[in-house]
């Protein structure tokens, strides 16, 4: 079959011809229906070097995934071939306190894991190939009724990964409320759209490119900017009483969106940084407002996973998605290097 494999550090993927997998006992192979090109691999491609991360290349690219069983390792109930499903991404040691409750993507016994800290697409074979091998049952979750794999495999990740940085701030997301979304590409539109429909929270976005702005509009934004000049000023005032956003989600992570992030807060409020832009921020007593909480997130849990695709069965969450062959991956890799993707690229083997 072919695969969209990345060879090394700092070097561009390449699709290659390779052995199709087989299912070893309690695993399972899907038949890939979407992979989404996250700006993350772009990260591995060009910005991660050996020791960045507890794993290493080769490996097939794609962490965001979703078709169809296609084979059941010995002693795997609960799925039939044929069924369409989505794969949940991070693969824990299956053991652990944390991956008991679905929280893979913190295993506390990464030497359990089949790779430490990592996953299909991240040192392991992921789904930019036409099958994919996912090592446990567990990660395998069948698709509710009313979603495709090409409209659930965003939200494995461009969903998830958002989806969970919105529910841990549920509480300070009451109506009068306001979130502040920087980055309207692959994950940040879909968080617009899922504080829309989780939360009563005004929701302003920020993006450099126009385009995205307007995406972010028809994902339910109230108010769309540019950073620079008097974004602050503009932000704040589109608050009550010029207090701030509750909650600022920074899909972007560089120096210049977590300083707008942090001049743009509420005081009490929360500070998320999901981008992987490599920023700082310092933190001082007078430099962040008081009682300001900041976290980073990685991606989500498997029970946030269930929901996240009933949101998008429901129709109340709908990545934009722009699909390519798998022949045309590298290219669309491209298309997202240069800020030319609306919403997520997302590859049809
Ligand atoms: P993307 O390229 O689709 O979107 C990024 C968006 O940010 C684009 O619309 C771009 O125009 C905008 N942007 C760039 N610089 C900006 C700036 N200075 N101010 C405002 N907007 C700016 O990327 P994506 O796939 O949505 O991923 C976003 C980030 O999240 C990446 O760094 C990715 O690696 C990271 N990520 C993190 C996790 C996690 O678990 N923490 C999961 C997936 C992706
Ligand atoms: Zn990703
Ligand atoms: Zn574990």
């Amino acid at each position: 079959m072919r695969a969209l494999r990345l060879r090394d550090w700092k070097t561009e993927p390449e699709l290659v011809e390779v052995d199709e997998p087989t299912p070893g006992p309690g695993q399972v192979v899907v038949r890939i229906g979407a992979a989404g090109a996250c700006h993350s691999d772009l990260h591995l491609m060009h910005d991660f070097e050996a020791g960045a991360v507890p794993w290493n290349p080769p490996f097939t690219l794609g962490h965001e995934n979703a078709g169809w069983v296609h084979a059941l390792g010995a002693g795997v109930t609960g799925l039939e071939v044929g069924q369409p499903v989505a794969v949940y991404g991070p693969w824990g040691c299956g053991t652990c306190a944390r991956c008991r409750v679905g929280v893979d993507t913190y295993c506390e016994n990464p030497a359990g894991a089949p790779v430490p800290g990592g996953g299909g697409g991240l040192g392991m074979d992921g789904g930019m190939a036409e099958y994919l091998l996912v090592p446990a049952a567990r990660h395998v979750l069948p698709l509710p009724e009313g979603l495709d794999p090409v409209q659930a495999a965003p939200l494995t990740d461009a969903g998830l990964t958002p989806y969970h940085a919105v529910r841990r701030s549920w509480a300070k997301l009451p109506p009068g409320s306001t979130a502040l979304v920087i980055g309207v590409g692959g994950l940040g539109h879909v968080g617009v759209q899922i504080l829309k429909a989780t939360t009563a929270a005004r929701v302003i976005a920020v993006d450099t490119r126009e385009e995205a702005l307007a995406l972010g509009r028809e994902c339910g934004a109230d108010l769309t900017l540019t950073p620079g000049g008097d974004a602050v000023d503009r932000i704040r005032a589109a608050t009550p009483h010029g207090r701030g956003a509750d909650v600022v989600l920074d899909f972007v992570g560089a120096d210049a969106t977590l300083k707008l992030g942090v001049a743009s807060a509420r005081t009490v409020g929360d500070l998320t940084i999901v981008g992987i832009g490599g920023g700082t921020l310092p933190v001082s007593f007078f430099s962040v407002p008081y009682e300001v909480s900041i976290q980073t997130t990685y991606w989500g849990s498997r029970p946030e996973l269930v929901e996240v695709l009933d949101l998008g069965a429901r129709g109340l969450v709908r990545p934009k998605i722009t699909t390519f062959g798998l022949d045309e991956a590298v290219h669309a890799y491209h298309l997202l290097q240069e800020g030319k993707v609306a919403g997520r690229a997302v590859i049809v083997p």
